[in-house]
This record gives C-alpha cells, sequence and structure tokens, in this order.
C-alpha cells in the first residue's frame, strides 16, 4: 500500500556521481529527493582508477577546487608500451594553468559530493539495497528496499554497471564478457617527497600512466597509475572474457606489471593499503539500454555511458545524472511523468558530448576484439623492437639494421596481414573522423 509519508517527487537509486548530480539538481529546483545508497556511505563502495574531470564537475559543484578533498592536479599524461623488460614511453606535460583532471579516492570525493546534496537538501538514506522496483499499470512508482517501500513520480536509477533494476525491467539485457572489464587496483602508500621525485612533479601536480602490453600482451586490457598526495595507484583492467576459462588471474597480471623494470622503482618500498575490483562497462554506444521507460530514467554506468577510450566514465556519469534530474523537473513541472516526457533525457544526452563520444568510438571495440592480438601483441612488441634496433650500437650499419627490421616486420605479418590491418585502422578513423 502507498503510504503518503513515503512518497516523495523522485528516487534516486545509486550514491555515485551519477545519482548525486541527480538529486542535487532536483532539490535544487525546489523538488523532494530521496537518493538510496547499499554503502555505508556514498564512495564506500565505489572504485576507480582515477581521475575527476573539471569542466564536468564544475557543473554540479563550481567551486570544487577549493573545497573538495582532491589529491593532486594532473599535469603529466604519459603512454608505456611495456615489453619483457624494456619500454618505450611517450609523454605529454602540460602547463599546470591548462590541467583538466585531479586524482581523487572515491571514499572521500563522493562522500563529500553526497554532503553537499544533503546541505542542499537531499533525504539520503545509506546502509539500504534497493531490491526491486514498484510497477503500477506498467509505470514505475517506487522501490522497495529491504525495509520498507519508497513511492515516487520518477525513479531515477544510479546503481552503478551491474544495474540489476534496469535488467529487472527489461531495459537492459545482462552484460556479455566481451562488454565489460573486470578491473582490480591497490592503493600503495609512499612519502609526497618520493612520489614527487620519482615521478618528476611539484608540490600537488600529479602524473597518470597508461599501460601498455607487459603482462597483458595479446589481451585486451591495459594498466594504470594515478598520483595521490601521499600514495599511488596502480591498477589494470581486462575484458572479461578474456579471463573466461583461462585460469588467468587479474592480480596475477598486476603483479607482474609492478614488477617491471620501468614501474618497480615507481612504487618501491611502498606499503599496499587499498585492494579493490570492479568492474568497467566497456560496450560503448552499440551496447547502450533503452534510456528511459514510464516513470524511470537510468544513468552512468548502469547505462553503459563510458568513454574507454579516453578513460572517462564519472565526467559522463555526472553530465547524465544532471539532464535526468532536470528532465525529472520539467516532468514535475508538467505532472506528466510518460515515457513520451522523460524522452527529453534522451535528446539531451545524444545532444552532447556524452551519446556523441560513445558514437565517434562506436567500432572501436569490434576492431579491438577482431585485430586484439595484432594490435596489442605484434605492433607493441615491434614499437619496442624499433626503439631497441634505432639505439644499438654493434658494428652493423644502420641501413642493414633498418632493412632487417622492416624485411623480419613483413616477414612476421604477411603482406596480406599488414594491408588487412591497415584497412582496418583506416575504417576505424573514417568512423572516428567522418561518419
Ligand atoms: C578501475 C576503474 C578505473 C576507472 N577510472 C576512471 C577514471 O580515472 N576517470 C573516470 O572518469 N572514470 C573512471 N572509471 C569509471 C567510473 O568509475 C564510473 O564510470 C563512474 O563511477 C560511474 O558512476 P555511477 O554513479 O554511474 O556509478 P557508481 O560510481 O558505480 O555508483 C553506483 C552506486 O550505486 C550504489 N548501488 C548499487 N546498487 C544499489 C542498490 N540496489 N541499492 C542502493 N544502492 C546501490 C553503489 O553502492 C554505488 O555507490 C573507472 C572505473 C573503474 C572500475
Amino acid at each position: 500500500m502507498e503510504n503518503r509519508e513515503n512518497k516523495t517527487d523522485v528516487i534516486v537509486v545509486g550514491g555515485g556521481p551519477a545519482g548525486i548530480a541527480a538529486a542535487i539538481t532536483v532539490a535544487r529546483a525546489g523538488f523532494e529527493a530521496i537518493l538510496i545508497e547499499r554503502g555505508t556511505f556514498a564512495g564506500s563502495k565505489n572504485v576507480f582508477g582515477g581521475a575527476i574531470y573539471a569542466d564536468s564537475v564544475k557543473q554540479i559543484f563550481p567551486d570544487f577546487e577549493t573545497s573538495a578533498p582532491l589529491e593532486r592536479k594532473n599535469i603529466e599524461h604519459k603512454f608505456a608500451i611495456l615489453g619483457e623488460d624494456d619500454s618505450t614511453v611517450i609523454s605529454y606535460k602540460k602547463n599546470p594553468k591548462d590541467a583538466v583532471s585531479y586524482s581523487v579516492m572515491r571514499g572521500k570525493f563522493d562522500r563529500w559530493m553526497a554532503e553537499q546534496a544533503r546541505r542542499e537538501g537531499v533525504i539520503i538514506v545509506e546502509e539500504t539495497v534497493v531490491r526491486d522496483l514498484i510497477v503500477k499499470d506498467k509505470k514505475i512508482v517506487g522501490v522497495k528496499t529491504e525495509l520498507e517501500d519508497y513511492y515516487s513520480d520518477i525513479v531515477i536509477l544510479a546503481d552503478g554497471v551491474n544495474s540489476l533494476l534496469a535488467k529487472s525491467i527489461g531495459l537492459r539485457k545482462d552484460i556479455k564478457p566481451k562488454d565489460v572489464a573486470l578491473s582490480v587496483k591497490e592503493v600503495i602508500k609512499t612519502d609526497k617527497e618520493k612520489i614527487n621525485e620519482r615521478f618528476l612533479l611539484n608540490d600537488d601536480e600529479g602524473c597518470i600512466y597508461e599501460l601498455f602490453g607487459g603482462s597483458m600482451l595479446g589481451k585486451l586490457g591495459l594498466g594504470f597509475i594515478y598520483t595521490n598526495k601521499e600514495s599511488v595507484s596502480i591498477g589494470l583492467g581486462i575484458t572479461l572474457d578474456e579471463l573466461d576459462g583461462t585460469g588467468i588471474k587479474p592480480y596475477e597480471l598486476l603483479d607482474k606489471i609492478k614488477e617491471h623494470p620501468t614501474i618497480s622503482p615507481l612504487i618501491k618500498g611502498g606499503e599496499v593499503i587499498e585492494y579493490s575490483a570492479h568492474l568497467i562497462p566497456e560496450g560503448g554506444y552499440k551496447k547502450m539500454p533503452k534510456l528511459y521507460s514510464d516513470g524511470v530514467m537510468v544513468t552512468g554506468d548502469a547505462a553503459m555511458l563510458v568513454n574507454n577510450m579516453h578513460w572517462e566514465g564519472t565526467n559522463l556519469a555526472l553530465i547524465s545524472g544532471k539532464f535526468a534530474g532536470e528532465t525529472a523537473v520539467e516532468a514535475l513541472n508538467k505532472k506528466d511523468f510518460s515515457a513520451k516526457t522523460l524522452k527529453e533525457y534522451d535528446k539531451k544526452l545524444r545532444k552532447s558530448f556524452v551519446i556523441k563520444d560513445l558514437y565517434t568510438y562506436r567500432n572501436l571495440m569490434d576492431v579491438m576484439h577482431d585485430k586484439k592480438t595484432i594490435f596489442m601483441d605484434t605492433y607493441f612488441k615491434k614499437i619496442n623492437a624499433f626503439f631497441e634496433m634505432f639505439t644499438s650500437v654493434n658494428g652493423v650499419p644502420k641501413r642493414e639494421l633498418y632493412r632487417k627490421f622492416i624485411f623480419d616486420f613483413i616477414k612476421e605479418r604477411g603482406f596480406f596481414g599488414l594491408c588487412s590491418d591497415f584497412w582496418a585502422v583506416v575504417k576505424l578513423v573514417w568512423s572516428v573522423l567522418i561518419k
């Protein structure tokens, strides 16, 4: 039975960036929002690399740079191709005034965002799992928790990558193992001075590493390093289909990365103070579910809104949450909570960078799945082999070295193999830039 005390304007499920942005947007417009989070506090269950992006955070919290618990301002981005025991590293360093992202610890940052939301009137119910959605006349009218039922005009789902709730109402299908990555991460306590010395940073400047190859050679997976104030986060993500039935354990791959001669000096002597694992939706545009139905909208990871090419997820979550909140407000003003009104949420996302970017990379994962051994093994090995050859001084004339390198490459990959790789890249670039 619907109890008036348990009836609110909007219920948001999940206290990650998507849920908090949605709830605060509703509260700022003068409506009541209840946010239900299963963790002991928002952020307590959340795992990421990670960097948050200032542009999207500012859209919800314009002054966050002076009040949020930030670790470091990322000024350098390094791309490292790890070989057996060598590596090629490309580095891009920004002028600190142009930095666009900060490293944060989600336990602290999400909690801070939730605190701001609470101050602005959002009712936050913690340590409560939403078990099911309440459906009446094919419309979503509330949620069931372990303790009680809550009713509302609109429910916004921001319950993360697994979103059992979106599945329960047929908006989403089960994620296939190739469309999701399992990620493991360690936080390694290290003195601030050591971090600055090892990563060549000043004060609170930060550095990001993207790691290719190494123990993941030939598999669809990447590693990462982020610097925090007094710790280093290191981890990797690998698509689940790469692990299925292989006996490969992601933490063993991570251990090998940590032992690599390029990486081990960066974390030497540090103490592992946190270990976590989480899934990342990787399906992109082609695997996005329907984003709305009567009385309900799906946001953030629950809607597969992750741009895995650029390691962006929190920004897509924040902006989708904001759009869902705005659409809920429009629906409340019109007193129309039908799919017809909530479709506006989908339209806003399609006009923004969120779906435009996912569309741009819509073919990326197909190409990567088709060519993973070639791109993630053969070519990575060749890049390191090229620099090994280029820097060698062994009495062999350079022309001979070049010729041998090219001849070996053609022999290994084959003329038709090279043509097929080139064609795959041309098609991918075409779909990214043109159509
Ligand atoms: C290892 C890793 C590294 C990443 N690195 C980055 C990065 O550097 N930068 C970046 O922008 N993105 C990164 N991402 C992606 C980013 O973390 C996600 O895209 C983002 O957190 C999605 O936000 P969300 O609010 O949709 O979901 P989440 O942050 O997952 O929040 C979902 C919330 O819902 C709660 N919940 C779930 N089910 C229920 C339920 N039934 N009842 C109540 N509460 C529930 C959970 O406890 C959680 O608090 C990374 C992800 C991983 C796993």
